[in-house]
């Protein structure tokens, strides 16, 4: 164990990182989770099931070596359509011409492709809009039966194999996952993913058949990148565990102005919910090829955490970018620079909202209160599920929110969180104990000093979920204490 890497990370949004060709062998892993990485992403639109369980083995050493929880998410592809392949590879569509979309399996040329989605022909109607290659291409639907689409080109360009079309104004009529992805969650589930990404969400519905088949064994997080979805906003975040603003789909079938007003009512739904919400995509997109990131990009991802989003993910630019671990490092300093702005705490408790009229979230909140007050260096959760810790977070309170569980599983989970730094300590059976423990788990994590108030919150007796009851004051360093 390497002491020095257990102390907190000093930001309290967090770090998403892809993996992919560019940062899967274990030495890169490590450095990424040094450099700030909070969360690794699997994506399993791409890779291997040997490749995914590569990087889970190393992970999972480095989490042992660092002695601290790491957490994993799984991203499953969901259901994305795409053409079939070209006889020459490509074809180029020019303005106004008529190009056909079947199920027949043959080549495709400047006249048609296959389309192998026989439930997409069912959902069309004249006037829909295909858009290919992410709105690269958009086709117009003129006429359509339960196997074709006859449509106009709209937006020209160059259509090759395999390319991928959204279908935006069409609530699709299919399941939320795939016969892939059914395989891919079961892989996942067995080697232990904390998290379960479901992409192209679209209903409420979605969200309860991946919980079912997840079976409570990881968190679920619901993309959002489909303009449906966002009809059932409040209802979908209310189901999921957690949310994505998965800004690259969702540019594609929404008009690219709408993205940054959806992103803040994504946020704001998500944070009223008190569930962690990420923003993803093109975030560092320019340091794929490049070592700096330009001023817009670092823009993006101030707005985000001044907007008090949980995570910020990076995608391309860690898994085949070039830079993979200084664009980790680009996105902490940035977090960390915004963080450290004396207006950022109440730009980002600008979006809080009234606690709910319940006495967890009673008493967290008038934690947060009692932390401020007192300057405190820490709130100290004790939790078994982690929702005394995420009733925290959700506070967004001025100090760090350490939180001690005896579950592994909670721990990792809770990497995802805003402030939250997770350690795994013994179960505690006597409330006498907590002080003791919570001085000497945020002395270790580096989170306090002599002198300096701890505010804890928990829910007694210890291990029943949703029983947030109790705050108390203690002092680094000092005997008393004072409830
Ligand atoms: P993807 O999801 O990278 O898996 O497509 C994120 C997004 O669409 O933004
Ligand atoms: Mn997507």
């Amino acid at each position: 164990m390497i002491d020095s890497q257990s102390v907190y990370r000093g930001r309290r949004a967090k770090i998403l990182a892809t993996l992919g060709p560019s940062s899967r062998d274990p030495e890169t892993i490590a450095e990424l989770y040094d450099a700030g990485a909070d969360v690794f992403r699997l994506n399993f639109s791409h890779g291997t099931h040997a490749d995914h369980a590569a990087s889970i083995a190393a992970i999972r050493k480095l989490e042992t070596e660092r002695g601290r929880p790491i957490t994993i998410l799984m991203d499953l592809q969901g259901p994305k359509l795409r053409v079939g392949p070209f006889a020459g590879g490509k074809v180029v569509l020019q303005p106004g011409a008529n190009f056909r979309l079947d199920l027949d399996p043959a080549l495709g040329d400047e006249k048609r492709v296959c389309l192998p989605h026989p439930e997409i022909f069912a959902a069309l109607t004249p006037g829909s809009a295909l858009l290919v290659d992410d709105g690269h291409l958009r086709l117009h639907v003129k006429t359509c039966g339960k196997d074709f689409a006859e449509t106009e080109v709209i937006i020209a360009g160059v259509i090759s194999d395999r390319k991928g079309v959204n279908v935006p104004d069409v609530t699709l009529p299919i399941p939320a996952m795939t016969e892939k992805d059914k395989a891919d969650l079961a892989f996942g589930l067995s080697q232990g993913v904390d998290w379960v990404a479901l992409s192209f969400v679209q209903r409420p519905e979605d969200v309860a058949e991946v919980r079912a088949a997840v079976g409570g064994k990881a968190g679920i997080i619901s993309k959002l990148e489909k303009p449906a979805a966002l009809d059932q906003l409040d209802a979908i975040v209310e189901l999921s565990d957690a949310v994505m603003v998965a800004r690259g789909d969702l540019g594609v079938e929404m008009p690219l102005e709408q993205v940054p007003v959806l992103q803040k009512r994504i946020i704001r739904s998500c944070r009223k919910r008190g569930k962690p919400v990420v923003v993803a995509t093109q975030m560092l997109d320019s340091m794929i090829k490049s070592p700096v990131p330009t001023r817009a990009e670092a823009s993006d991802v101030a707005t985000a955490v001044y907007d008090g989003v949980d995570a910020v993910m990076l995608s391309a630019e860690t898994a085949s970018g070039l830079f993979p671990v200084r664009a980790v490092a680009t996105m902490h300093r940035i977090i960390k620079h915004v963080e450290g702005d004396e207006h950022y705490l109440a730009l980002m408790q600008a979006g809080q909202g009234e606690p709910e009229h319940s006495s967890p979230a009673a008493i967290t909140a008038a934690a947060r209160q009692i932390a401020h007050t007192l300057g405190a260096a820490a709130i100290v959760t004790f939790t078994s599920s982690g929702s005394t810790t995420l009733r925290a977070a959700q506070e967004r309170p001025d100090v760090p929110v350490l939180c001690i569980t005896p579950s592994l599983t909670a721990g990792r989970r809770l990497g995802l969180a805003w402030g939250v730094h997770a350690v795994v300590g013994d179960f505690i059976h006597s409330v006498d104990d907590i002080g003791d423990v919570a001085v000497r788990a945020a002395v270790k994590a580096g989170l306090g000093n002599e002198g300096q108030a701890l505010v804890i919150t928990a829910g007694m007796p210890f291990g029943k979920v949703g029983s947030t009851n109790m705050v108390r004051v203690v002092w680094i360093g000092s005997e008393t204490s004072a409830s």
